[in-house]
């Protein structure tokens, strides 16, 4: 998390701001753990969304967060989630090879595999 104190932690490993987001499919992009995925969101600007599809999976690398143009996800501190009892995740194949098939998927949510 930016470790300005501004942003108030969520109590969970990765959260999105839904006011800020553009849809730009950067963060999912750079996560290496299957984490992100992209939905369809009539309500937003772009008609999409980015969704936290798989937050046990996070491992808190802060990549998502570094990358958003537009500071709309944010990552918890290790101490952060450790107050509410949880950690973050290690990278394993399984995770790798979700984030692969969203990739894939143009990344959409695998759960809208085939429908972009
Ligand atoms: S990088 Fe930021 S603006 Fe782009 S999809 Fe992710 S959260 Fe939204
Ligand atoms: S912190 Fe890393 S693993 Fe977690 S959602 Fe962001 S990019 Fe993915």
């Amino acid at each position: 998390m930016i470790s300005s104190g501004m942003i108030e932690f969520a109590g969970v490993p990765v959260w999105i701001n839904r006011g800020n987001c553009k849809a730009c499919d950067i963060c999912v992009s750079v996560c290496p753990s299957g984490v992100l995925g992209m939905r369809y969101d009539p309500t937003s600007t772009l008609g999409a969304m980015i969704s936290v599809d798989n937050p046990d999976s996070c491992i808190g690398c802060n990549d998502c967060e570094l990358n958003c143009p537009d500071f709309a996800i944010y990552v918890a501190s290790k101490e952060d989630l450790a107050s509410v009892g949880k950690k973050f995740a290690k990278l394993t194949d399984d995770s790798k090879e979700r984030q692969v098939k969203i990739i894939s998927n143009n990344y959409m949510s695998l759960d809208l595999q085939g429908v972009k």
